[in-house]
Formats: C-alpha cells, structure tokens, sequence
C-alpha cells in the first residue's frame, strides 16, 4: 500500500455539520438560522440565459472551454473590477481556487489564518504539511484580526468574515497591505461576502487600498450574492505585480478543464441582475430584524448575511447550541467549530425569509432586548 499523506491526520477540527445533523434528527418545525446556504431560488433573469446557452449547445458543439475562463466573462469582469481581463481566472468556486492557491509556495512557508474563520484556509496548509498561525477575532479587537509581531509569508483575510459577519473598515486593511509590504508576504482576500456591505468606510476590494495589488489576490464567488452555491462559478483575480499570474496559469491550465460554458453564461446574466441586489437586500434585511432584536450582545450583520451571538455567562457554544435546538427549535452553529477563538459565541444565518425570522423571533423573545 501507498504511504498516505500522515498531514491530513494533523486536522483536529471536529467536523461539526454531521454532529449537527444527528442533534436535529427528529425534530419537527425547526427554524435553520445554521444553513450558510441561499435560501431563494434562482432569478428568472440568470436561469434563463442558462436556457439559452444550453439550446445553444444543442445547436453547435461546444466543448472545452479555456482554463481559465471564457473571455466574454473574463472582459466583463474585468470593466467591472477595472483590472486587465489576463488578470481574472473563472473556477468553480472559491473553495477551489482556495485548496489551489496554496501550491504556489513552498512547504516552508509561515501561514497566518484568522480564528475563527473558514476552515478551508487553515486547513488546506496543514494537509500540505505547513504549521499555521491563528491570528485571533475577538470581542477584544472587535473580530478584527491584527497584524502580529512575528514573519508570515502568506495571510488569509475574509471581509465581510464568515463566522463572525464583521467587516474590515479601510483602515484596518491598510495596517494588512503595510504589514504585506513590509514582510514581503501575500495576502489572500476571500471576499465572498462583498455584496453585502452596506458600510462607506468598508471596501468592497482589497485594491480599492493604494499598493494592494502588488501583495494581493482577491476571490470572488457568485454563490451567495447570486444564489450559485449549486450552479458553481467563482473567480480569482491575480494580478501581474504579484508575480504570481504566469504560474496560477499554469497551476489551472495543468489541474483544471474550465467552469462549465452554461454556468459562465449565468454569471454574466449575473452581473445585471437586478434581481439578485434584491436577494442580497432581503437577506440583509433578516440579518437586520435579527440583531436589532436580539440585543448588544450580537455583533456582525451590518455587512454580512451572518450574526455572532455572545453565548450567556458560563456556557459554551456547544451547550447553547443545544438550549437553542432543544427549548426554542432553532438550528444555530456553535462557534466553536469554526476555530478556537469562535468558543463562546454561536452563528446565525440570515439566508432565510422574513417569515422564518418572524417565527424565531417569537421562539426567541426571552433573549429580545
Ligand atoms: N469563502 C467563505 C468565507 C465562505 O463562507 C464560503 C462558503 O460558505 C466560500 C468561500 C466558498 O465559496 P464557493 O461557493 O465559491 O466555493
């Protein structure tokens, strides 16, 4: 037998969605604020140009397409991010781009992700063998992770974050590209969440910082501010100053055969949709009935579709998750699986409708301020 990978076993991270699932198992009229998923369905506007570029396919051979994307994407994406369409590689997903991005460096590599944070950013490295450095969220530095003291080469950032929903404002992403530059180290940017800041003193894009383009890759997804999470399309903008745009090249055109020719049709409808905005503003809007009704104690929301609720004096996420589940039927995520630093704090999701708030809303109004 082939010696394994023995760095898949450093993951420690219980993995919390089948525990969840077990906890839930028979339990009638739950309200689910856990799902990250979208909870509206695809807008006509996007489905129908899927339609269309699959007639199309019935009418004229379409095959493989390039790696790194169709340019009638690439060029609209590159108007709308106002970087060069060379720069921008279409993916299945983030989570993809994310698994792929770390292959670029050597095994030595100091990596910095933030805790609690997407699991994907850590834990990518550990299978590849490297240590990991947290760098902590907390109620402390307001969810904002800090540059720290030591050497990394590489950081992962995520703004609006996911667990925690708080967004970083332009001065706290100017002290990351000054500790970038400084360090000569590189910047992952996950702004899945970007179409959901409604803040003016948050940026949308890392770049919209002077410099950042030298020490940043930016992602982007389709998934939540489109409602892609099944369809699938994302992209990465990788800029020539980084050095590092020739080898994603060739990193995708090796491993990678392109998003799918009707699903890059969909993200083009995507881009004009006005219907989508109006999903983002919905969810937004449940996010916002949430906080403004379950106190001080709940921070995020403003900025993102998710809330991060201060559990009571001496309890874990864990024990409220299940206070939750079992007296009021509502579905949250403990932080705790989100990393070390999420102890003491569960995640609720607004990807939900009005009504669904409504309803937990009244389940939960011991906990109303
Ligand atoms: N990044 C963050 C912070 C996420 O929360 C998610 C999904 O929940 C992803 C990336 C994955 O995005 P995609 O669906 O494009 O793979």
């Amino acid at each position: 037998m082939a010696k394994v990978n023995p760095h898949f076993q450093r993951i420690q991270r219980e993995i919390i969605f089948p525990v969840i699932e077990k906890k839930m198992e028979g339990k009638k009229n739950l309200v689910n604020l856990g799902i990250g998923d979208v909870a509206l369905p695809l807008t006509p506007h996007i489905s129908q140009a899927i339609k269309d570029a699959t007639t199309e396919m019935t009418n004229r051979p379409i095959g493989y397409g390039p790696a790194a994307g169709y340019s009638f994407l690439r060029s609209a994406l590159s108007e709308k991010h106002n970087v060069p369409a060379g720069e921008i590689f279409i993916s299945d997903g983030i989570n993809s781009d994310l698994a792929g991005i770390q292959e670029l460096f050597d095994t030595s590599c100091k990596i910095g992700v933030i805790d609690p944070g997407y699991p994907v950013f850590g834990d990518t490295n550990i299978m590849a063998g490297r240590d990991i450095t947290l760098l902590p969220c907390t109620l402390e530095n307001n969810f904002i992770p800090q540059p720290p003291s030591c050497h990394l080469d590489l950081i992962y950032l995520c703004s609006p974050g996911n667990p925690t929903g708080v967004a970083m404002t332009t001065s706290d992403l100017e002290k990351w590209i000054d500790y970038a530059k400084e360090e000569k180290a590189l910047i992952i940017f996950d702004a899945a969440y970007n179409s959901f800041i409604t803040s003016d003193n948050v940026p949308k894009s890392i770049y919209d910082i002077p410099g950042a383009k030298s020490v940043a890759i930016e992602m982007h997804s389709f998934s939540k501010s489109h409602g892609f999470t099944g369809l699938r399309c994302a992209y990465s903008i990788v800029p020539h100053e980084t050095g590092l745009n020739a080898m994603w090249q060739m990193r995708q055109n090796t491993k990678y055969n392109g998003c799918p020719y009707i699903v890059q049709k969909g993200a083009l409808a995507a881009l004009t949709c006005l219907d989508s905005k109006r999903q983002v503003q919905s969810y937004l809007e449940c996010a916002q009935m949430l906080k403004n009704a379950l106190g001080n104690e709940i921070f995020g929301g403003k900025d993102s579709p998710y809330l991060w609720w201060k559990v009571p004096e001496d309890m874990t996420s864990w024990q409220f998750f299940d206070l939750l589940l079992d007296e009021h039927n509502i579905v949250s995520i403990p932080g705790l699986g989100f990393g070390k630093s999420g102890e003491g704090y569960v995640r609720l999701s607004a990807f939900t409708t009005k009504p669904e708030v409504e309803k937990a809303l009244q389940r939960l109004n011991v906990y109303a301020h």
